[in-house]
């Protein structure tokens, strides 16, 4: 399935299908499953993830649910650690919790109280970078346990939501491919 020519980010491009009004009326859903059957380019993302984390990193933190996709794929690369930063109720053990404003309401995000230690040089992963409410929640969180966030990686950026505004005095962020 590799198309050898073309560029990363034209590839990756060609591998995300957007669904309109999922899931519900206005939202231009980013599915990223194809991206993900196809093995060559799944692994060069992986890569380009890992290239832009530099080095020293000590722990991924994989937003749920498809942060813990290439989150999981990325700590294996790095050979580092992988902290599920996961939705209320769904971690088995004690947590530490930072609530965060959505369109309409809050919503909160959980990780166990032990899952970093201060000093800890750690990334955060998630697919797509929207409004930026969940990633500088994440933050938030990993900040709190005295982590050094050195980065937040995504695979596609939505830059007309402004989420690296959210992040702005945060870590740098990246992201492999952007939509304006
Ligand atoms: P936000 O907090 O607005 O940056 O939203 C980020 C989270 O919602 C990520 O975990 C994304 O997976 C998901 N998300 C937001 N908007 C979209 C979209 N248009 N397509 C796919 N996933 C999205």
């Amino acid at each position: 399935m590799a198309s050898p020519g073309l560029a990363l980010t034209d590839r990756i491009r060609a591998r995300i299908r957007e669904i309109p009004d999922f899931p519900r009326p206005g939202i231009n859903f980013m599915d990223i499953t194809p991206l993900l059957a196809d093995g060559e380019l799944f692994g060069e993302v992986i890569d380009a993830l890992a290239a832009a984390a530099g080095p020293d990193i000590d722990l991924v933190v994989g937003i749920e649910s498809r942060g813990f996709i290439f989150g999981a794929a990325l700590a294996y690369r790095l050979r580092c650690g992988f902290v599920p930063v996961r939705k209320p109720g769904k971690l088995p053990f004690r947590t530490h919790r930072v609530d965060y404003t959505l369109e309409y309401g809050t919503d909160g995000l959980e990780a166990h109280e032990d899952a970093i230690a201060p000093g800890m040089r750690v990334v955060l992963v998630d697919d797509v970078l929207a409004t930026g409410g969940t990633a500088a929640a994440t933050a938030q969180l990993v900040t709190r346990f005295g982590g050094e966030l050195v980065a937040a990686l995504f695979v596609l950026e939505l830059g007309f939501l402004r989420g690296r505004e959210r992040l702005a005095g945060g870590p740098p962020v990246h992201s492999l491919i952007r939509y304006d």
